[in-house]
């Protein structure tokens, strides 16, 4: 008798605890995605099913940290302070900086320099996207390579500190900030166990899943000739990002010359190679965005070269309206707007 009693007590608190949780859940209302702005774009998330405001507060609050950590323009991020210290001392740095950087760094070694993390003092130079923006003279040119070598990088992952041993040695991880970021929230997402969402950090997408009715999710890249954000090209994808590096959106014109704000470390001016946007599908977020940056800069032949040694799929459009995609792409993307051509 006494054991049937024992018994029934521990069934009555194993209900209880495990109702606890699932009263508190239900109370939650749920949304179908939150807009905020973070690393200086605007993010869209949307997490299907379970879009409840404190997950989305946890992945916001975690893109903040992010931004806190590498944005150039905080004083007290990593980043700001390995530039001032620039030719003084190592500064101590975060989990998520001293993970970017060496991913950066890898990327600059097997792009050799197309990706380059120690690219700031262009980058602050021609000041793109920015008020003061400028076409530079050619010996302000020459001045700020001289510092943009990042074979000089120096990162010590054991005692956590990056050093740029020269005084004006700048990193800018403006070209892969976002990537690292998208990977982060699918994490969060997967954490809190919800299987369908759509993540966008300024189009830097990575969409989580497949659609409620079973089939992939439809990812529309933009047009890079048509300023108003008309799809060039329909993905179908799922658990895939998909990242676009453009020259449509960041660049002023001088005399006639689009001026944009992807630089070439050889030359120290934007890119000047044909192409229009990269895009890159696979599914790590930062390997898409360091890729799609890089693809951009080392141009179309050697860029899709690139990509097809990783096995990553890819497509460039170039300035006369061709797109050039990696081998088997073709097929599984659908082009939706006449006189453009695959080549
Ligand atoms: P967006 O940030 O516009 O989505 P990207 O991912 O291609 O596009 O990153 C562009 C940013 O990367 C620039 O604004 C600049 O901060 C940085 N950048 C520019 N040129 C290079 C380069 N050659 N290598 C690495 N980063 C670069
Ligand atoms: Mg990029």
């Amino acid at each position: 008798m006494n054991d049937v009693k024992t018994r029934n007590f521990r069934v009555s608190k194993y209900l209880i605890i495990f109702l606890f949780p699932l009263l508190s859940i239900s109370c939650e209302k749920t949304l179908p995605s939150v807009t905020r702005p973070a690393l200086g774009t605007v993010c869209t998330i949307t997490l299907y099913d379970k879009g409840k405001q404190t997950v989305y507060n946890q992945i916001f609050n975690r893109l903040n940290e992010i931004e806190q950590h590498l944005s150039v323009n905080i004083s007290s991020s990593d980043i700001a302070q390995i530039n001032e210290k620039a030719g003084i001392e190592p500064v101590r740095v975060h989990e998520d900086t001293l993970s970017i950087l060496i991913t950066a760094l890898n990327f600059a070694y097997k792009t050799d320099g197309a990706f380059n993390p120690a690219i700031g003092p262009l980058v602050s130079l021609w000041g793109i996207g920015r008020e003061n923006a400028r076409l530079p003279t050619q010996e302000e040119i020459e001045g700020q390579k001289a510092l943009i070598d990042y074979t000089k990088i120096i990162i010590d992952g054991e005692k956590s500190t990056v050093y740029l041993p020269v005084k004006g040695m700048k990193l800018d991880t403006g070209g892969i900030t976002k990537g690292y970021a998208a990977d982060e929230v699918v994490r969060i997402m997967k954490e809190n166990k919800i299987s369908r969402g759509l993540v966008d950090l300024g189009g830097n997408v990575y969409v989580v899943g497949i659609k409620a009715d079973g089939s992939k999710w439809r990812v529309g890249v933009k047009n890079p000739f048509d300023s108003t954000g008309t799809p060039l090209i329909r993905v179908d994808v799922e658990n895939a990002t998909i990242v676009t590096s453009g020259v449509y959106e960041r660049f002023f014109i001088q005399e006639g010359i689009r001026y944009h704000h992807l630089l070439d470390s050889k030359t120290g001016y934007p890119v000047n190679n044909g192409l229009q946007s990269v895009t890159i599908i696979t599914t790590s977020s930062i390997i898409a965005d360091a890729l799609s940056t890089a693809v951009f800069v080392l141009g179309k032949e050697k860029g899709i070269g690139l990509l097809e040694e990783m096995g990553i799929s890819g497509f460039c459009v170039t300035d006369d309206k061709k797109i050039k995609a990696t081998k088997g792409l073709e097929s599984s993307i659908a082009l939706l707007i006449d006189g453009f051509e695959f080549e």
